[in-house]
């Protein structure tokens, strides 16, 4: 995040005076928009060029004088002249902020574009330097909002007592949520609906390999409504970022430095949030069903009697075929695709190799850079091919992914070199037909021999 030069408010002006030097067609953009306001607005300008017959504003064609500034909220200068050169030094002396049209390096204040659903407003500022952006921002957003939602602010904001007074602050978000996406809502059976007490409920949310745009609008949505973010290491910052800024951050990863939790903790936590009324995302890196332990999670959860909803995500497998145009089901070369981990659990032996082997389908390896060289052995002792091809994405699905491109033979005969990350490890005949121009190669000579 950058550092702001301004800080975005909303300033009071009802029954305020607010001035413009200028006649002009700035002005009159100007006066447009403050006269939505309860403020009064006084144009004072020697040339009044520009129309202002439809809009209810004082025009004083004449000099600007000082008294013209007394008791005045704001002042804004829409023409280049003497009285606009004044104007600007009296306010400057009262320390009544200005905004000087087009002039961003003498305004005190920028006005932001505007979404307009009154009582409730939008505004878009871009410090001054990219106006035609914050517009362009301001467009899409008024395409967002629906047009009564002003209606709609205007309910809520007639209920705030009542909603203070009945219901607790969770309970009270959920209200309002459900005012905000119900039409014609009977506000009477809203409000029996949730002054009881909250059920807490768990979200199990893929949030995929790691980049924002590739998580579900479902995943987004219930992650704005969590209470509470409950997240994996692999889950970058700018995913957890998406919840509510107001939601409890808790990280249950294994990171240096910090607490680690143990699954059955983990377990622990999510029935203790959800009795306590939360809703808690449990945010976990690409396909929560996928080597996620949700297994262990949504068992626990059922035993508790905790409500449970499964958000899928994308899993790293998915999104390393992506990266590199891999179909890894392809007629004639594969029939099918095996997630498979390439670690046993504690370390314990896996069985599954054999089967693996034999399979003639396209394996996605997990977990297994650290030991890639190792897993290929295995593989090749149950009778696999070393010529078979073998392809690494670290970091699928996010800017800094790179690529290793070989055959199984090569993997076994030393240590890949690879980026920091993540990794998915493709075995197969499929991996031949992807783009693995940026690949570097799995050659022997780069590896360090085990
Ligand atoms: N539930 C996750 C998997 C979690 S297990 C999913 O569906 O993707 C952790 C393993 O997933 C890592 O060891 C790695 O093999 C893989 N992984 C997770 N994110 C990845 C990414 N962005 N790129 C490559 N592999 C990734």
């Amino acid at each position: 995040m950058g550092e702001l030069n301004t800080f975005p408010l909303s300033f009071k002006v009802k029954g305020q005076r607010i001035v413009i030097i200028g006649g002009g067609e700035e002005a009159l953009n100007k006066a447009r928009l403050i006269v939505k306001t309860t403020a009064s607005v006084v144009i004072i300008s020697q040339k009044i060029t520009a129309d202002f017959n439809d809009l209810n504003v004082d025009v004083q064609s004449r000099a600007f004088v000082e008294r013209d500034l007394d008791g005045v909220a704001l002042l804004f200068v829409a023409e280049k002249s003497d009285d606009a050169e004044r104007a600007l030094l009296t306010a400057r002396s009262r320390r009544i902020p200005v905004n000087v049209v087009d002039v961003p390096a003498d305004c005190d204040f920028y006005v932001p574009s505007i979404v307009d659903r009154a009582p409730l407003t939008v505004a878009v500022s871009t410090e001054g330097d990219a106006p035609v952006l914050a517009r362009l921002v301001r467009a899409k957003i008024e395409a967002l909002l629906a047009p009564d939602l002003g209606t709609l602010a205007k309910l809520a904001g007639s209920l705030r007592e009542r909603v203070a007074g009945a219901l607790s602050k969770a309970q009270a978000r959920r209200f309002y949520e459900e005012l905000a996406s119900s039409a014609g809502p009977d506000l009477e059976q809203l409000f029996e609906e949730h002054s009881g007490d909250a059920l807490g409920e768990v979200w199990l949310i893929g949030a995929g390999p790691g980049s924002e745009d590739l998580l579900t609008l479902r995943a987004q949505r219930l992650l704005q409504a969590a209470d509470v973010v409950v997240h994996d290491q692999l889950v970058p910052e700018a995913v957890i970022e998406i919840g509510r800024r107001d939601a409890e951050r808790i990280s249950v990863g294994k990171k240096k430095g910090h607490h680690s939790f143990t699954q059955a903790q983990i377990n622990a936590l999510l029935v203790r949030l959800a009795r306590e009324g939360k809703r808690v995302a449990r945010l976990k890196s690409g396909d929560p069903m996928v080597f996620g332990r949700a297994g262990e999670e949504l068992a626990a959860l059922r035993k508790a009697g905790v409500p449970y909803q499964i958000v899928p995500g994308i899993s790293a497998a998915q999104a390393a075929a992506a990266d590199t145009a891999t179909p890894v089901t392809l007629r004639k070369v594969s029939t099918g695709l095996i997630f498979a981990t390439a670690h046993g659990a504690d370390s314990e032996e896996l069985d599954h190799w054999a089967a693996l082997s034999g399979s003639g389908l396209t394996l996605a390896l997990y977990m297994g850079k650290t030991i890639a060289a190792e897993t290929a052995g295995k593989l090749l002792r149950r009778g696999m091919n070393p010529l078979l091809p073998v392809g690494i994405v670290v970091n699928a699905g996010r800017k800094n992914r790179s690529f290793s491109r070989g055959t199984l033979g090569q993997l076994a005969s030393g240590a890949a070199e690879m980026a920091d990350g993540p990794a998915i490890i493709f075995v197969g005949e499929a991996v031949a037909h992807g783009d693995w121009a940026d690949a570097a190669a799995i050659a022997a000579d780069r590896f360090k021999v085990a």
